[in-house]
């Protein structure tokens, strides 16, 4: 079941429309003073959420992630 609603969230994300600019610039100041933030090289990714960390899986990165309107913060820091 968990399983299930994580790929839902996911499709819906990946699927859904794009946020507006200024809706992604605020996630984006929210993640990059977030401990939860990770970087790997130049790139930069969530740790608390279970996407993998990797350039192979590009929606993982921050700044596509908060792009997508329908993706969240698993630790619920973004305003929307
Ligand atoms: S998505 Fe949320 S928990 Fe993850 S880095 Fe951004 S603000 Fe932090």
């Amino acid at each position: 079941m968990f399983l299930w609603k994580y790929v839902s969230s996911y499709i819906s994300a990946k699927f859904g429309p794009r946020t507006d600019f200024q809706t992604y610039l605020n996630r984006m100041n929210k993640c990059n003073e977030c401990k939860w933030k990770i970087e790997k090289g130049n790139l930069a990714f969530c740790k608390s959420c279970f996407c993998i960390q990797s350039k192979m899986w590009p929606d993982a990165i921050l700044w596509n992630k908060c792009r997508m309107k329908n993706s969240h913060c698993p630790m619920k820091k973004w305003n929307k």
